[in-house]
């Protein structure tokens, strides 16, 4: 075969129906994300962006289709396992303890890791990354505003040094200043080798980021390409106009 210069794929869902008891969301779905890029994936409200996730985290068993990373079928692995593979994941609900402080949110992050040595340069390592959380770790994670929960989250996520990092709407809830500030993070991190696999409703901040893009809708894949691609298309108007959505001034700076 020819050398090739396709990007080489970190993981991939292939083929998948999955959904809720018994019910499918996703259609059939096939979707890669590419060893050093960063992928996001838009879509409506309840198009199946979230479900997805899940299925590739293991969160959510599918009914059909299979899951990859790094070459290997992962279908069998608990997320636990596929975590220790290298993937990583910021829910869109809440995913720190309030009531632990921040030192102790990152251990728990790093549950995982068994070198206690590793696990202490890596937190020192976050600290470095973001002083913020350094200087406060000794307080409690429900003093941090959001845009700084949201630092603590990614922080969390890097003590197992993911090679994937799969966030669900990180901009949500966040001011504007603060989303710049996590997706320079993104930025950073992908120039340092992580990927990213990346849902939003912030569909203008994420076509600025991605390298690649899919747009769902009804657990179907109604775009794939280079975000430049997608905003020429009237795909955005029809997904975010041609239905109610609280999504649509995103959608009205993206396509213009
Ligand atoms: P998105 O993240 O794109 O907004 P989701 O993947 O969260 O969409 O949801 C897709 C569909 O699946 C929605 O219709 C939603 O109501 C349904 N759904 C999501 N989670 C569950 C669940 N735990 N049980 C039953 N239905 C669910
Ligand atoms: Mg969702």
């Amino acid at each position: 075969m020819a050398p090739t210069t396709e990007p080489s794929s970190l993981a991939e869902l292939r083929n998948v129906t999955a959904g809720y008891r018994g019910s499918a969301i996703l259609q059939g779905l096939s979707l890669r994300a590419n060893a050093g890029g960063i992928t996001g994936i838009i879509g409506p409200n309840g198009a199946g962006k979230s479900t997805l996730l899940k299925v590739l985290l293991g969160y959510l068993r599918p009914m059909s289709g299979s899951v990859w990373f790094d070459g290997s079928d992962i279908l069998a692995l608990p997320p636990e396992e596929r975590i220790s593979a290298g993937i990583a994941y910021i829910a869109q609900t809440k995913s720190y303890f309030a009531s632990q402080t921040i030192d102790e949110n990152l251990l728990i992050g790093a549950y995982l890791v068994r070198d206690r040595q590793l696990i202490a340069e890596r937190r020192e390592a976050v600290f470095r990354r973001f002083p913020i959380l350094g200087t406060r770790r000794r307080q409690l994670a429900g003093v941090l505003s959001g845009g700084e929960a949201r630092l603590l989250e990614i922080g969390r996520m890097l003590m197992t040094a993911p090679r994937l990092a799969v966030l669900d709407e990180p901009s949500i809830g966040l001011s504007p200043k603060m989303v710049d500030l996590v997706y320079d993070e993104v930025r950073k991190l992908s120039s340092e080798g992580v990927a990213f696999l990346i849902v939003e409703q912030n569909v203008r901040k994420l076509l600025a980021v991605a390298d690649f893009v899919y747009a769902l809708d009804n657990g179907r894949n109604r775009f794939e390409g280079s975000p430049a691609a997608l905003a020429d298309r009237d795909l955005l108007a029809e997904l975010y106009f041609g239905r109610p959505s609280r999504h649509t001034p995103d959608a009205t700076r993206a396509s213009t």
